[in-house]
């Protein structure tokens, strides 16, 4: 027996709401419509292990090859059902309710999918042939696949319409990349691929703050973390600074908690001190 609609909520941000592979619509009341999310990772398989992630049964690894024709097919029968009466036979949205960007943003890193060129043509296409060729179109990345000749190309892409990336930043040192991101990596290879990202596509910093044991990140933690956006600032459109809205799904969400609003607002200041724009969401 086929389900009813499921009405979407800006509670409900599970990926398969509109019972799709690729293509999740989420109500966003922040953004006032509807944000189009573009999943290339399906297989809940990222090349990190962040201790906040809010994927259900993250594992590591990378994606299976990107379906284009099924991508396409989905995300051209839901722009088809929010045009026409808000309605589809697997969700339903209150009448009226505009789409207002497209992000490729999955249950893993986006830039792991080696069609990731060809999945933001595929968007562009179908964006403009419904005469939405404006919208924003952002890829929300962990940054660390940046140099692969396919995510280059693809940023390209992104860039030459009305593209940007949200590069994720959560520490400035080994230790920090290791105990948040589950990553080993350098505060020096971090900034080459940021400094790389930022010139193919305009692009965001976004970080996400919380305390971990009762405990808010370390002032040592927090001074190198500074010293990496003030190099990288220059070429940064700004920072997103966020607190942990949703749930974590990960084995150390019970000792992760989140900060209080001033404490966000404080760091803000010391961010836009580095002459950057920054948006604070706790
Ligand atoms: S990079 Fe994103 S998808 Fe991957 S583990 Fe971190 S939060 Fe989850």
């Amino acid at each position: 027996m086929p389900r009813p609609p499921i009405p979407l909520t800006v509670e409900d941000h599970r990926r398969d709401s509109a019972g799709m592979r690729y293509v999740y619509p989420v109500l966003s009341r922040r953004a006032g419509g509807v944000s189009i999310g573009i999943n290339l990772n399906p297989n809940n398989a990222c090349n990190w292990r962040c201790i906040y992630c809010q994927v259900p049964d993250l594992r590591r690894g990378g994606p299976p090859p990107v379906e284009l024709g099924r991508l396409e097919a989905e995300l051209s029968g839901l722009l088809e059902a929010l045009s026409d009466a808000g309605e589809s036979p697997d969700f339903s949205v209150p009448p009226g309710t505009r789409i207002v960007d497209v992000a490729f943003s999955g249950n893993g890193e986006p830039l792991a999918a080696a069609e990731f060129p060809e999945a933001v043509e595929a968007v562009d296409r179908l964006l403009a042939a419904r005469g939405l060729g404006g919208l924003t179109r952002r890829l929300i990345t962990n940054g660390s696949l940046v140099g692969r000749k396919s995510a280059r190309r693809g940023l390209a892409v992104l860039a030459a319409g009305t593209g940007e990336v949200w590069f994720k930043l959560d520490a400035g040192t080994e230790a920090g990349y290791l105990r948040i991101n589950g990553t080993r990596t350098t505060p020096a290879t971090v900034l080459r691929r940021l400094g790389a990202c930022a010139a193919l596509c305009p692009t965001w910093v976004q970080t996400c703050v919380f305390a971990l044991d009762g405990r808010p990140p370390p002032e040592a933690e927090l001074a190198a973390y500074l010293e990496l956006l003030a190099r990288a600032a220059p070429s940064l459109a700004g920072v997103h600074l966020y607190g942990i809205a949703r749930p974590p799904m990960q084995a150390e969400a019970p000792r992760l908690t989140r900060l209080p609003e001033a404490w966000l607002a404080a760091l803000g200041a010391r961010i836009g001190a580095l002459g950057l724009r920054v948006t604070v969401n706790p």
